[in-house]
């Protein structure tokens, strides 16, 4: 089968992550990041996964940088930024329910989309590219359109753009801006991957089908709505509408990156041309294994 180049855009940070002795773990991980790890688990090994970011030069950049490489991501896309580190978030614990707290106000990946030669040369030559709502709401609203512009150049010459809007308002000025930048990003888009219970309300999209409509009206020829445990709805140009129910998981330990590891099962399986129920199979399984694990990135028994 043909060799397949797969990058993904945005911002991987540092997870501070609670031990029992009120140590911390150090991981690396965030949405558009997860979603490249888990595509190199779930691709043949000579598909090349990549990584779009910046990071700094300091000790901790250079680790994320080893930790990225180690799971066999490429990272020739990933710029240096001298002045600039990595962004880092923590995980705190009380009754078991988890809150976050972040320090990415300088993080080089705000800079990602700086430099439009390098953007172009990063999506050049690739099959698919895959960004996020999370991508979009670190940059400054010049290097978004830079970052949209090249995206759509790209698609313009053969790449698939897939996008998955990650609505996080608290990275956004207000809703309004968020919900428009998230729109004007997916008229650049092939396959959206939304979750309804961001969607929905941001939108006031009633049901999930109203979700995969308003993407088609701008121009995605696949839409994948997911919804938690709940029924996924999708559509593509292919096969038309199609519905999927997950297989419920009693023990869910940790929702974290269901979503991103669902995309990296789906997408895979879509590389490989699967049907789109296989496909969502495929990153229903995927999701499930994460979500009954503690932690954004999990190895997967595949
Ligand atoms: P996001 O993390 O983007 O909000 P969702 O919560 O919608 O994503 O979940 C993504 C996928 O993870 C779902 O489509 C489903 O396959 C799986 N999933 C999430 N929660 C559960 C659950 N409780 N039981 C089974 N599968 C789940």
């Amino acid at each position: 089968m043909r060799k397949h180049q797969i990058l993904t855009i945005g911002e991987c940070m540092v997870e501070m992550a609670p031990r029992q002795d009120e140590a911390y773990n150090r991981n690396f991980a965030g949405d558009s990041f997860n979603t490249a790890w888990y595509l190199r688990q779930l691709l043949p090994s000579d598909d090349q996964v990549g990584y779009c970011s910046a990071v700094g030069t300091d000790g901790i950049s250079n680790a994320m940088l080893a930790f990225m490489q180690a799971a066999g991501i490429a990272t020739q896309a990933v710029r240096r930024i001298p002045s600039r580190t990595v962004g880092l978030y923590m995980i705190e614990l009380a009754n078991g329910e988890r809150s976050f707290s972040y320090w990415r106000g300088e993080s080089a990946a705000k800079l990602l989309a700086e430099d439009r030669a390098f953007l172009s040369q990063a999506v050049a030559g690739q099959n698919l590219v895959l960004f996020s709502g999370i991508t979009l709401a670190i940059l400054s609203e010049p290097h978004r359109q830079q970052l949209l512009d090249v995206l759509r150049d790209a698609r313009a010459s053969g790449t698939t753009i897939a996008f998955d809007p990650n609505m996080r308002l608290r990275l956004w000025p207000d809703q309004q801006t968020m919900c428009d930048a998230v729109a004007k990003a997916a008229m650049v888009a092939d396959i959206v991957l939304p979750s309804f219970d961001e969607d929905g309300p941001n939108y006031r999209d009633e049901t999930p089908q109203a979700t995969i409509e308003r993407y088609k009206a701008s121009g995605a020829t696949c839409v994948v709505v997911k919804n938690g445990p709940g029924r996924v709805h999708a559509f593509s140009k292919d096969e038309g509408s199609v519905v999927f129910d997950p297989v419920p998981v009693e023990t869910v330990v940790d929702t974290t990156a269901a979503g991103d590891s669902f995309n990296a099962g789906f997408l895979a399986a879509r590389l490989s041309g699967a049907s789109m129920v296989d496909a969502m199979t495929r990153g229903a399984f995927v999701s499930a294994q994460v979500i009954k694990s503690r932690g954004a990135l999990v190895p997967l028994q595949i």
